[in-house]
């Protein structure tokens, strides 16, 4: 399927080459959803490909289809905790969170 540009895996999940926590927006998107740094993104955001999942998720809105995501692989609550303590890197989530 082809990517609708709707930002959910650029908020969803742990992008380790990004330092970004499971659950917690990436700095680099925009307001428009879409990617900021498109030209110098990581590899990993260079390999992922839409796929069914996004069919999956897909909802009115962003925090809509992220929760969606998220729930797909059970990670609500541990996204929920690392909002909840306002973790930006996952280093400080490892500190802050305590699972
Ligand atoms: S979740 Fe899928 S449709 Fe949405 S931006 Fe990512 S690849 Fe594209
Ligand atoms: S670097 Fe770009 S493509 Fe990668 S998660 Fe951030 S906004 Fe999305």
């Amino acid at each position: 399927m082809e990517c609708t540009c709707c930002g959910a895996c650029c908020v969803a999940p742990d992008i380790a080459a990004l330092d970004k926590p499971l659950g917690v927006r990436c700095p680099h998107l925009t307001e428009g959803n879409l990617c900021g740094i498109y030209e110098n993104r990581p590899q990993i955001c260079r390999d992922y490909a839409a796929d069914r999942l996004c069919e999956e998720i897909a909802a009115p809105t962003l925090d809509e289809r992220v929760a969606r995501y998220l729930a797909a692989f059970g990670f609500e609550e541990e996204a929920a905790r690392n909002r909840a303590a306002g973790v930006t890197s996952m280093r400080s989530a490892r500190l802050k969170v305590v699972a």
